[in-house]
């Protein structure tokens, strides 16, 4: 529930994107002042939003700056994804013991008081896929749930409706834990864990210590799925309070992958076949599992569970096939912006394939791709502003061709694909020297495969 002090007092918005102006528009309709302001002119939130924001009574609106001084003398200060934690309002309140909390935070203390049951995911890698997983599953069982959080719709927009959700799945970022102090899901979800955002944090540590607040309102009734392949993972689950449930890979487990039956299983149960679960890669059948193992513990039977993954198609932009045409496989994996994402998609083919490489630069070189590529990679088609770099790092190891444009990139796929192959976008770079972002990649790659 919202504390009395912040009735009393003004609670100041930080940011109107989605976020924000959720935020606002929840603690409005809780009858509390609000101060919200953004530092960009046209926050991301848009124009008619904020219109509808400065119509609230109670709300004060500012664009292009933030009042340091209101923000000081605030009850609390809401805070959205986007914003770094050492951004100038959210270090003012800091300065001056403003409590910070998370749009989340706050979807979620107004959201435990409909009685709602909540599944968090988080991790380094793969929880927006797991996030839509259990979202699936628990639709298919015939449940009302919704997936939020950091999977495209704030919580503190959940709050808004009126719709009562029985499940809510989760996504969680770590900047979102390290400002929730009231978020205790049900069952918790920590897909793997491995050094990331060293931009934003000063060290590892500093990163695995927000991950390890997933497990900081921890009680006896709480559940817990753990990666038990991943000791980091599991050693930072050490000494919650709960149950700890494991998904592995490689042996026995709650949730486990069979690889000598070729089939995933639920402890001695078998939920399905390998072949069954429509997803490419060892990766996903990782996520399906802890998104399988979080569902049954809601007290979904395995048979339901069984026809949900057996339904659930892969997200858009990630490891998405889009088409065969000619006997060739084309699979869009846009979203892969890094080096690391890249190496996951290239280990999820099983045939050989050419591979689409390129857009900008982010930094770290290619040339680790090259002995992954070796055994199977027909051709590397290097693009973009990176094309020379990435043409530099690997022309070496593996066959290599420079693409101009995007149209002419997928146009050589497909006179060096043969019938039996794939042609994978999978650019280890950002998108932003020829698009707006990776779903505008993604959307383009598709259509150009969709006219062939
Ligand atoms: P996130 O929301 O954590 O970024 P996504 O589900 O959007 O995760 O997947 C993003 C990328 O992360 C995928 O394209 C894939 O390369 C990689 N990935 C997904 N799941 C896993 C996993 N379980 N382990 C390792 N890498 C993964």
């Amino acid at each position: 529930m919202i504390p009395d002090a912040w009735r009393r007092g003004e609670v100041a918005v930080v940011g109107l994107g989605k976020s924000g102006v959720a935020a606002t528009t929840l603690l409005a309709r809780e009858r509390v002042r609000v101060y919200a302001s953004d530092g960009a002119e046209q926050p991301y939130g848009g124009g008619a939003a904020l219109a509808a924001l400065r119509a609230l009574p109670g709300v004060t609106v500012e664009v292009g700056r933030h009042d340091l001084e209101r923000i000081r003398a605030a009850a609390a200060v809401v805070t959205s994804p986007g914003i770094p934690p050492g951004a100038p309002p959210l270090a003012a309140a800091r300065a001056a013991g403003v409590p910070i909390v998370s749009e989340l935070d706050l979807g979620f203390r107004v959201l435990r008081g409909t009685g709602v049951r909540c599944i968090a995911v988080t991790g380094t890698n793969g929880k927006t896929t797991t996030t839509a997983l259990v979202a699936h599953l628990l639709r298919t069982a015939g449940l009302r749930a919704e997936a939020a959080g950091n999977i495209g719709r704030p919580l503190a927009d959940v709050a808004l409706e009126p719709q009562r959700w029985q499940w809510l799945a989760v996504e969680v970022s770590s900047f979102q834990l390290h400002d929730s102090p009231q978020f205790a899901p049900d069952v918790g979800v920590l897909t793997n864990l491995a050094p990331d955002h060293l931009d934003r944090y000063p060290s590892v540590d500093a990163y695995y210590a927000d991950k390890r607040l997933l497990f900081r309102n921890a009680a006896a009734g709480s559940v817990w799925v753990l990666n038990g392949d991943d000791p980091p993972a599991l050693a930072l689950a050490a000494g919650a309070a709960g149950r700890a449930l494991r998904f592995s890979l490689r042996a026995s487990a709650d949730a486990w992958y069979d690889a000598a039956r070729r089939e995933l299983r639920l402890g001695a149960e078998r939920l399905l076949g390998r072949d069954e679960l429509r997803l490419l890669g060892d990766h996903n059948v990782a996520n399906a599992l802890a998104a399988a193992l979080a569902v049954r513990e809601t007290g979904v039977p395995l048979g339901r569970i069984t026809e949900g993954l057996r339904s659930f198609r892969a997200l858009p932009h990630r490891l998405e096939p889009v088409r065969e045409v000619g006997g060739i496989r084309w699979i869009n994996d846009s979203k892969a912006t890094n080096i690391a994402s890249t190496v996951v998609a290239v280990a999820a083919m099983d045939r050989p394939f050419v591979l689409l490489l390129g857009g900008r630069h982010k930094g770290e070189p290619y040339t680790q791709l090259g002995p992954l590529l070796k055994p199977q990679c027909r051709l590397v088609i290097a693009y973009g502003e990176a094309g020379p770099l990435i043409a530099q790092d690997l022309q070496e190891q593996v066959p290599l061709e420079r693409g101009t444009t995007f149209a002419d990139v997928v146009g050589r796929a497909r006179r060096a694909a043969r019938s039996g192959d794939a042609v994978l976008l999978s650019p280890a770079c950002s998108s932003y020297d020829m698009f707006k972002n990776y779903e505008e990649r993604g959307a383009v790659f598709r259509k150009l495969v969709e006219e062939m």
